[in-house]
């Protein structure tokens, strides 16, 4: 459910941008997923194009990046890249530490004609 919720609100944010310039034509939009979202490209390209059929997205171009998932160590304050590799603090070995993005999904641009 919870993707389906992101889903909605991105798919809300495109329409919307649309709606604001008057038109129907959505030729591109470019979303980025981090590393730690629900999401991978190919899946959320799926859930994307299922959310969008009958409305003006439905046939949009999507260009999808990953960023990565950035943590903050607890301890020492230090800030470092999460991946599935990592899963303590490499500059003081702490499993104490807080993920301060990599969560998300947001649009980068959307692009009418
Ligand atoms: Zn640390």
């Amino acid at each position: 459910m919870h993707e389906q919720g992101l889903i909605k609100e991105i798919m809300d944010k495109v329409l919307r941008e649309a709606d604001k310039h008057k038109t129907k034509k959505i030729v591109k939009v470019k979303v980025k997923l981090g590393q730690l979202s629900h999401f991978t490209p190919q899946s959320f390209k799926e859930h994307f194009y299922y959310a969008a059929q009958g409305t003006p997205a439905q046939e949009v171009g999507l260009e999808i990046s990953s960023f990565p998932a950035v943590a903050r160590c607890i301890r020492c304050h230090k800030q470092f890249k999460l991946d599935t590799a990592v899963s303590f603090c490499p500059f003081c070995q702490s499993i104490d530490f807080t993920i301060i993005s990599g969560k998300d999904v947001f649009v980068e641009s959307i692009e009418l004609k």
